[in-house]
């Protein structure tokens, strides 16, 4: 069945697929059915309420069902923080570098017993007769005080699962602890329910 899913970020593009695919699943982007979906803003509260907003405006515009994730850090010192508002933390959405400075400079003199945090991630298929399914996964981290390794994108060298960071992981070894692959487990469960 060809699921498509509303996104761009081909880091993402890639931990869905990798999931999907081996249970039969043909994950599309937009371009690959000749389509350009609308950018919808992202004005919801919660993760999955963006998730939501995403999954229902791409089964709208394609018909098919369309799977769209909303995902962020939370850090237990900040209150929160940066939360929904992750990937547009400094200003710019997308500008991992300045997120990743304010972070660091917000965390300045927090101890390490205080750095805890957590990635989230919320997960919505849309189908085209108006259900839905939802799942939501969680990685408990730490914030590190400087950067370390060079996979992976956004937060990835900051946050510290035991003593390696997320950019020092493999694609496989990310997938098997992180907030996306246990949504993305969650959700495969559910889906063959
Ligand atoms: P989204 O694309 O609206 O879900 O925003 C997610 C933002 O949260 C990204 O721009 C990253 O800053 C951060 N983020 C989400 N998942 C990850 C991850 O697996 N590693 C690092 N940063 C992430």
């Amino acid at each position: 069945m060809k699921i498509l899913i509303a996104t761009h970020n081909k880091h993402k593009l890639a931990e869905i697929s990798r999931i999907l695919e081996p249970m039969g699943y043909e994950v599309v982007t937009d371009r690959d059915v000749g389509i350009e979906l609308t950018d919808v803003e992202e004005n919801g509260k919660t993760f999955l309420e963006n998730a939501r907003i995403k999954a229902e405006s791409g089964c709208r515009e394609s018909g098919l069902p369309c799977i769209a994730d909303d995902s962020g850090l939370c850090v237990d010192a900040l209150g929160g923080e940066p939360g929904v508002y992750s990937a547009r933390y400094a200003g710019n959405h997308g500008d991992d570098a300045a997120n990743n400075e304010k972070l660091l400079l917000n965390l300045k003199n927090v101890p390490d017993e205080k750095r805890t945090a957590r990635f989230v991630c919320s997960i919505c298929v849309s189908f085209p007769d108006g259900s839905e399914i939802t799942a939501e996964g969680v990685c408990e981290g730490k914030i590190g005080y400087e950067y370390r390794g060079n996979n992976g994108f956004g937060y990835d060298p900051l946050f510290m699962v035991g003593d390696k960071s997320f950019a020092e992981f493999t694609s496989e070894e990310k997938d098997a602890v992180s907030h996306r692959g246990n949504a993305l487990k969650n959700l495969q469960q559910l889906m063959r329910n």
